[in-house]
């Protein structure tokens, strides 16, 4: 997976949109610095999947199993039990024992911690190719855990806003879509910045520019975005 920097000139486009989303939904740090494990399972949990379902999913799985070590061992009908109501349970019962499994087999611990000193490149690549771990998984355990590495986790709301503000192409996978934004975000935003930037952007995405509708009149970045630029030639001219 390639995150490697390039400078297309979109800093000044980029601090705008972060400036006029904090004005809206205000800071977005948090100082609680999870496990980089427990981010893992969890983004896995919560893939494609409600946060509210997937909170409730992952809290049956950490009752039911105190450590990773049970969860390892935890057969594919157990783990439905727990999380079956979540979007494709079936593999992510399979995959998430066989993901433990396989960092235990790797590494000799259930443990992400040895991460932390890798360069970004390789720790995305080596999560990447855990069971059931794409690329949205990897960033999200390597950026919102305590190692708060320098990568954005991009789910589908950073993909729809993305795709509409026109920093990443139409039809984006994860992968692709986070190497978009790799490419493009100042070099001066630090990992807190990007965990800040995530947030930002899901909440746009959740609650102005919908899967299933948009609320352009009521949008931050309306004059900012290329979707509601096309909409609204008049807006092209008056912007020419
Ligand atoms: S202007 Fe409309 S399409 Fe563009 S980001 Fe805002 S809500 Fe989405």
């Amino acid at each position: 997976m390639s995150v490697q920097q390039v400078n297309l000139g979109f800093e000044p486009y980029l601090a705008t949109v972060r400036r006029r989303l904090l004005d809206v939904f205000g800071p977005q740090r948090d100082a609680a610095y999870a496990d980089p494990l427990d981010v893992m399972v969890l983004a896995m949990v919560s893939s494609h999947t409600t946060d509210d379902v997937a909170a409730a999913a992952y809290a049956r799985l950490r009752i039911r199993y105190p450590s990773w070590g049970d969860v390892a061992r935890a057969t594919t009908d157990d783990m439905l039990e727990l999380i079956g109501t979540v979007t494709h349970a079936e593999s992510k019962a399979l995959f998430i024992p066989q993901a433990l499994r396989s960092l235990r087999a790797c590494s000799g611990h259930l443990s992400l911690d040895f991460l932390d000193g890798w360069p970004l490149h390789l720790a995305l690549t080596w999560l990447d190719n855990l069971p059931g771990v794409g690329p949205k998984v990897a960033a999200t355990t390597l950026n919102f855990s305590r190692m708060r590495k320098r990568v954005l986790s991009v789910d589908t709301h950073l993909v729809r806003v993305g795709e509409r503000l026109g920093l990443t192409p139409d039809g984006s996978t994860f992968g692709r879509a986070l190497e978009s934004y790799m490419n493009i975000l100042p070099n001066d935003w630090d990992g807190e910045d990007l965990y800040e930037f995530h947030w930002l952007m899901k909440m746009l995405g959740q609650q102005v520019c919908t899967a299933n509708y948009t609320r352009c009149a009521a949008c931050p970045l309306a004059d900012l975005c290329q979707q509601a630029r096309l909409r609204e030639p008049a807006n092209e001219l008056q912007a020419a």
